[in-house]
Parts: structure tokens; C-alpha cells; sequence
């Protein structure tokens, strides 16, 4: 190691899945919606002058702030908005765990957990998942310095109920507990009812699955006018711009059109349970998900030699090395018409 090397910051990063830049893949690796966002947004994009870009954009992002609270139908005091439920997460991780006592979040999760956890120097420690890859209640009532763990669980797919959301909170309300909801709009319960009960709950959301928008970068935490307080006081020591004006007013756009979000859901959730079915008879084995991709592992054939085959046939799917889920793919929920050639291949190659 060269000298001046010694008093840098060394981190090993979070890997991304993959993003080919050509044309023609099937891509089911990285959990994005296969459908665009709606034609009412598209106008808006067309419309939008570029004239006011050589302002800097609102450092409060309000009318997309607004937007997002008047959806929910909560005070605006109680949204926060980044670059990404990924900005808004490390902003999260910044502000509430401060703690000498370790943060906890399940062993197989979100993999950028333990990657702010690391680059902040937070202490944490990871409750395995039960056999049935479950998340246990119960690992989480002691002593900590916060929780954290995205419902439905990623990248099992399993969704946890109200309930045990809840007795986690009964236990832990000494600390901040976040709730990454992610994919929570493929059908998982949200906690969202909790968030007048307790003020230490945060729940973090995304407009990079269910929203069609994974380019434009928009996440957004929901919780208490104290807990967001916090957060954009730290935010604000940070960067002050970090939504960008099209963020921002796009952001907003992208609330307007509910039908066509929830027929777009529907019809995700609708190949899930049908292409569910067809793995199921193709000797697959999973979890019930919730959420837009399926965690299989196949009986005979190993994930890494599936994974392969599938990526020289253009089919990207995730493969993820670590211990106790290396048999297992992550299947990113496409159209109907891609996951019928991920089948078709899949029944060619595993029965010759
Ligand atoms: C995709 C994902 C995120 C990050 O999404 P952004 O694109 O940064 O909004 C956060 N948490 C989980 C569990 C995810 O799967």
C-alpha cells in the first residue's frame, strides 16, 4: 500500500445488476417494470420546456412533495424525496442509526444494506431468515440500534402481515424502524396504516418498480413530521439539490394517472401467478411472492449453469452468489410475451 493510501476510506461497493446496452435482451434481472410509464406522463415529457434549467431546482422538490402526500393523503410535513429509494435509504441509514448497539436486518435481504452499514461505520448484525426463508418476528425484540427490512422481502419476495410488522414496532419503540417498501404494490400489506401510531416508523418507497420510472430516479420515505425533519436536516448538510428539476415536476406528473398504474400492476401480478404455475410444472421450486419477480430454485439443475444457458439465450435473469440462496434465480416478472420465451426456452433446455 502506498503511503498516502492508508487514510482513504476503503469500501467494497454494492454490485448492480447488470444493464446490457443493446437491444433485444429479455430482461429480467433488475426488477424494472416491463411496461412504460403512461401516456398522460409521456405528454407531460414532451410538453416540458428546458428554459428554467438554468435555475437551480426547488432544494425543498414541494410540488412533487405535494404530490406524493396529497396521494397518500398525508401532510406534506410527512414526505421526503431523493434520488431513488437507494439516495433516500444511505440518507436514512445516516440519520437514525447512530447507535453504538448494532442495527439489525435479516442475513438474506436488500444486499445495500450491509453496504451503508460498512461505508458509515454502523454497527449490525443479520438474524438468519427461518428455513422457509421467513423473516422471525421474535429475532427482532432486543436490544438494538434501529431495524430494517423491505416488505416484501428482497430477494425472497415474501410478504410479512400487519401484524408481525407491528410487533416489531411494539417491541422497538426506543429506536427508528424502517420498512423498505419496494415492491409493497404487487400485493403486499403496507404499513402505511401504522404511521400515525408510531412516530419512530419510516416507510421508504420507490418509483423505479411499480411506477414504471426506474430512469428518472425518484424514492420517497413516508413517517412522522419529526422523523422527516431529521431527515432532510441531514440532507441538507449534504446536498441540498439533489431532485433534479425534471424530477421533480415529472415526479408529480407520474401520481396522476392511477388507472393505468393499477391495470399495469394488475397485469404484472397476473403473469406472475400464471408463469408461477408454468415453473411449478417445470420442476421449480419457490416461495409465495409478492412481490414482481419469483425466487426459484429447479430440483435438478443448478442456478449458475441455468443462469448461463439463459444469458446466452438473451434471457437475463439475477444470480446471486451468496450462501444459502446460490441455488436459487431471481426472475424478474416481464410481459406476458417475454416470460412465454423464458418458459419455452426453460422447457427446451431442461427437457431435451
Ligand atoms: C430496487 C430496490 C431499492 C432501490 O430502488 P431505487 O431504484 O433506488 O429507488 C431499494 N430497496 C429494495 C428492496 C429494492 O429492491
Amino acid at each position: 500500500m502506498r503511503s498516502w493510501e492508508k487514510n482513504i476510506r476503503k469500501v467494497t461497493p454494492y454490485t448492480p445488476g447488470e444493464q446490457p446496452q443493446r437491444d433485444g435482451i429479455i430482461k429480467l434481472n433488475t426488477n424494472e417494470n416491463p411496461y412504460p410509464p403512461s401516456q398522460k406522463f409521456m405528454q407531460k415529457l414532451k410538453e416540458m420546456q428546458g428554459g428554467s434549467l438554468r435555475l437551480y431546482p426547488d432544494p425543498a422538490a414541494k410540488t412533487l412533495v405535494d404530490a406524493l402526500a396529497a396521494y397518500h393523503g398525508l401532510l406534506p410535513e410527512q414526505v421526503f424525496v431523493g434520488v431513488g429509494s437507494d439516495d433516500v435509504l444511505a440518507m436514512s441509514f445516516l440519520t437514525f442509526f447512530q447507535s453504538s448497539k448494532p442495527v439489525l436486518f435479516p442475513d438474506i435481504t436488500y444486499s445495500f444494506y450491509d453496504v451503508w452499514a460498512e461505508l458509515f461505520q454502523i454497527p449490525y448484525e443479520r438474524p438468519p431468515l427461518a428455513e422457509d426463508f421467513t423473516i422471525v418476528p421474535g429475532d427482532y425484540f432486543r436490544d438494538n440500534g434501529g431495524v430494517i427490512f423491505p416488505n416484501p422481502n428482497a430477494p425472497t419476495g415474501i410478504a410479512m402481515e400487519l401484524e408481525a410488522v407491528r410487533e416489531i414496532l411494539e417491541h422497538n419503540q426506543d429506536v427508528v424502524v424502517i420498512v423498505d417498501e419496494a415492491y409493497v404494490d404487487f400485493g403486499a400489506d403496507s404499513a402505511l396504516p401504522l404511521i400515525k401510531e408510531y412516530e419512530n416508523l419510516l416507510l421508504v418507497r420507490t418509483f423505479s418498480k411499480s411506477r414504471s420510472l426506474a430512469g428518472l430516479r425518484i424514492g420517497y420515505a413516508i413517517g412522522s413530521p419529526a422523523l422527516i425533519r431529521y431527515l432532510n436536516d441531514v440532507k441538507f448538510s449534504f446536498n441540498s439539490y439533489t431532485m433534479n428539476q425534471p424530477s421533480i415536476y415529472l415526479g408529480a406528473a407520474a401520481m396522476e394517472d392511477e388507472e393505468y398504474f393499477q391495470g399495469t400492476l394488475r397485469k404484472i401480478v397476473d403473469t406472475r401467478e400464471w408463469a408461477k404455475k408454468e415453473l411449478l410444472a417445470l420442476g421449480f421450486t419457490f416461495h409465495d411472492s409478492k412481490a414482481n419477480f419469483i425466487f426459484a430454485r429447479h430440483e435438478t439443475c443448478a442456478a449458475e449453469e441455468l443462469y448461463d444457458a439463459l444469458r446466452k439465450a438473451d434471457i437475463y435473469v439475477r444470480h446471486f452468489q451468496q450462501e444459502r440462496i446460490r441455488d436459487y434465480l431471481r426472475i424478474t416478472v416481464g410481459t406476458r410475451e417475454e416470460m412465454e420465451v423464458l418458459i419455452r426456452f426453460l422447457k427446451k433446455y431442461l427437457r431435451p
